[in-house]
């Protein structure tokens, strides 16, 4: 056996501390660069770190032999103090190298780390790019797959409105009554598509206008008291309201969703009773001016099972698979009352036993109002105008809506004339006087706009034709751009004849350019 001195003799003989100083910047090197490899920093780890470090091994293993001088070995000092002072020397060179190779190695991980986050980040705003585009396709699509469904959806309702004037016998009248009740589900489920769309795209805007929400309430049960009579339903209504409340809101979108959740309690409701109660919180104090309106729809109907009201508002969702096929419906309703509520700043919320029936409800913020709500004054009526009959030009490419146009106006005290395109609409129109041009926006040959904007530059001073635009289009700029090109309104088909009529008499009689009337 060796003893110490012996150990250390050959140590600092052989210089084998000095290898080994070496031999551990070597290994060290490896090391880091496998790790770098494994982490994909291969390329950031630079091969001058690895040299520098082993530079530095080597000097620590000449610095290590000029400790023998400096220490005077072996005249003036001990074995055990150079074997200690080379070990110091050459630890230290150890030691710098290797703190050297990990701040390189940190700092090649961090930058192959930021590359990948920018990767991400790329791939991310690539894919969110792509989805943009999706999306805009979808909405593209839609629109224009609504106008496509629209036009003939269009004709097959004002037709089968004109067939229910006629004289038909009991079966033919069944059939027609079926005709209608599914065409309106189309455009229902058209108006339901394009209303989620617009919602989700945020292109919805509420309005803000005074009404009264009760009366709102009570237009709407007596619209659907009528399907509930068919079912022997007692339909209810409870208000909570002191004196008349007007509030600011949207109307038209707060009927919308009691359309929906008491359309639906009285379909999934076969026997018992349907409720609507409201209830006005007056605002708190002067610090807030919002009341609150509660809304519950209740019904003892057929209720939904515990597990299905979590996903009860995601687009598309039905209950169970024989939905469809025993009420009809498509799963889009709830999703709507969803967004519109949330939309109102409120929340919608549902409870309900199977076989016990369900309640819908939800609160909405309100400012009341002290204004009156605008009254509509009648339109007058064609009888009123005996003297003259007006005179309309029909300006459309499709031969069915031209012939509907044509027997509607001329049945409602009209005298229609009729173009099959605009370059025929802009001759007509100037060698004629109309009372107002029905204007079509998509033909081959020349499209609305443009006829609508040469028939206005070639008017004579002092005469303005009303210009009204109908088209199948539920394009967002439609009617500006139709304001644009110097028409007067804009409507969107399918016409609800009836409305229709009513609009034309106010419209054509009293002359109101851009007025906004809902048809
Ligand atoms: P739709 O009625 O067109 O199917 P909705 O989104 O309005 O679509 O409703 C989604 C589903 O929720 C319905 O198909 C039905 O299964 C269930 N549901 C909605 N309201 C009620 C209700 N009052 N009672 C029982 N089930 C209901």
């Amino acid at each position: 056996m060796f003893s110490p001195p012996e150990i250390l003799h050959v140590l600092v003989r052989l210089r084998i501390d000095a290898l080994l100083g070496i031999g551990v910047a070597l290994a060290a090197c490896e090391i880091a660069r496998r790790h770098a490899r494994r982490h994909g920093a291969g390329g950031d780890f630079s091969r001058v770190v690895c040299l520098t470090v082993v530079a530095l091994a080597l000097v620590g293993a000449l610095l290590a032999e000029w400790t023998a001088l400096v220490l005077g070995y072996p005249a003036s000092t001990t074995l055990a103090t150079l074997a200690l002072a080379r070990a110091a020397v050459l630890g230290a060179s150890v030691v710098l190298g290797i703190v050297l190779l990990v701040t390189a190695l940190r700092l090649a991980l961090l930058r192959a780390e930021l590359r990948a986050h920018a990767d991400t980040e790329r791939q991310l705003q690539q894919a969110k790019t792509a989805a943009d585009n999706a999306n805009r396709a979808k909405s593209d699509f839609l629109a224009v797959m609504s106008h496509e469904i629209r036009t003939p959806l269009n004709a097959v309702m004002g037709f089968a409105s004109l067939l229910a004037e006629t004289r038909l016998d009991e079966a033919q009248r069944g059939y027609l009554g079926t005709i209608t009740t599914e065409g309106e589900r189309l455009g229902s489920l058209i108006n339901d598509v394009l209303d989620l769309t617009k919602i989700e795209e945020g292109r919805l805007i509420l309005e803000r206008l005074p009404f009264a929400p009760a009366e709102t309430a009570y237009e709407v049960l007596r619209l659907l008291s009528a399907r509930a009579n068919e079912k022997k339903l007692d339909l209810r209504f409870e208000a909570q309201i002191a004196g008349p409340l007007l509030v600011a809101g949207d109307p038209l979108r707060f009927r919308q969703i009691l359309v929906n959740l008491i359309d639906n309690a009285i379909k999934f409701t076969p026997q018992g009773s349907v409720t609507l109660f409201l209830a006005w919180t007056p605002p708190a104090g002067a610090g807030s001016p919002h009341g609150q309106l509660r809304v519950r729809v209740r019904d003892t109907g057929i209720g939904i099972a515990p597990e299905k009201l979590r996903d009860l508002f995601q687009k598309f969702m039905q209950v169970d698979t024989s939905t469809t096929r025993r009420y009809g419906g498509t799963g889009l309703g709830l999703a709507i009352c969803r967004r519109l509520v949330r939309l109102m700043g409120g929340e919608i919320e549902v409870t309900s036993t199977p076989d016990q029936g369900s309640e819908f409800s939800f609160s909405l913020p309100f400012t009341d109002v002290a204004l009156p709500p605008a009254t509509h004054a009648a339109p007058p009526s064609p009888a009123a105008n005996r003297g003259h009959i007006p005179r309309i030009l029909v300006v459309d490419d499709m031969e069915t809506n031209r012939f509907l146009l044509e027997v509607f106006l001329r049945r409602n005290g009209f005298a229609p004339e009729l173009a099959a395109g605009g370059e025929e609409a802009i001759r007509l129109a100037a060698q004629n006087t109309y009372d107002a041009i029905l204007m079509d926006l998509q033909m081959p040959d020349l499209d609305g706009y443009t006829a609508a904007r040469r028939i206005r530059a070639a008017e004579p001073p002092g005469r303005h034709t009303p210009i009204i635009a109908l088209t199948a289009s539920v394009a967002k700029d439609t009617r500006e751009k139709c304001l644009a090109a110097g028409m007067d309104e804009h409507l969107t088909k399918p016409l609800d004849l009836r409305k229709f009529k009513a609009f034309l008499d106010t419209f054509v009689r009293t002359v109101a350019p851009a007025a906004t009337l809902a048809v």
